[in-house]
């Protein structure tokens, strides 16, 4: 079986507030402050390098307290964009799908629903999504031709390594899975932003529906197995958890 080497590569920081990232907060709870750390992730095996999320645009990047282009902290790491051969798009919001035209090898691996919804109808008329959306990165992929796969649902891409369709935070939301020495590692991204999101089976307030927020908690968990591992997509305690490649950048995951 094809096995990877699955790191997560921290390429911004910004100080939020438990209120944005959790719901039912009170009054006293929803202005403490929340650290939130921002990555990509990647999975490397013998014949494939693979990069989860493409991350914030510069040009959008100003609310970060810290910030690298993800494509600068991959070469730092020793992998030149070049060498991403998979671009996998958990979802289009614009801290995970702005640098997609900085990685001129890459076949894009994303949900249609996900597409469909961003470059449909309902997206451009609520207002609490629009920000999250990055135009220029869904007009590059419009015109990505035949390096854009469209996945319905559960697909192993490549040996070793599956998406799964879960929604919730976002109409198309997937998470990916991969295998490696030390067991199946899910790359939940937003399905579950923090940890405390998943384990207190409280999510966060930007959800596009609730149920499918729930739905993805237990398909997490399911995809990862009895005592299995899975990545958050915003929480800075990844990088405390694993051991570091790049301090404060870059931590191996398995
Ligand atoms: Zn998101």
């Amino acid at each position: 079986m094809t096995e990877y080497r699955v790191y997560a590569l921290c390429y911004g920081h910004r100080t939020g507030t438990r209120g944005q990232h959790f719901l039912g907060c009170d009054e006293h709870e929803w202005n403490q402050p929340h650290p939130t750390a921002y990555y990509v992730w990647l999975a490397v095996s013998d014949n494939h390098t693979v990069l989860v999320d493409a991350g914030i645009r510069p040009e959008r990047a100003g609310e970060l307290d810290s910030y690298e282009p993800p494509a600068k902290v991959l070469s730092e790491f020793g992998v030149p964009a070049t060498a991403v051969n998979r671009l996998v798009l958990t979802h289009l919001h614009y801290d995970h799908a702005g640098t997609v035209a900085d990685f001129p090898h890459a076949r894009y691996v994303v949900q249609r629903q996900e597409y469909e919804y961003w470059t449909g109808p309902w997206a451009r008329r609520i207002t609490r999504e629009q920000w999250l959306l990055d135009g220029e990165a869904l007009e590059f992929l419009g015109n990505a031709g035949q390096r854009l796969d469209f996945v319905d649902g559960d697909l192993e891409i490549l040996p070793g390594l599956s998406v799964h369709l879960v929604g919730g935070h976002t109409a198309g939301m997937q998470v990916v899975r991969v295998a490696t020495a030390a067991g199946p590692v899910v790359l939940a991204s937003d399905a579950a932003h923090f940890a405390e999101n998943l384990e207190d089976d409280r999510p966060a307030p930007l959800v596009h529906t609730m149920t499918g927020m729930y739905g993805a908690f237990d398909r997490v968990k399911e995809l990862a197995g009895p005592g299995g591992r899975y990545l958050p997509g915003h929480d800075p305690v990844v990088l405390d958890r694993f051991p570091a490649e790049v301090p404060g950048r870059v931590v191996r995951v398995a």
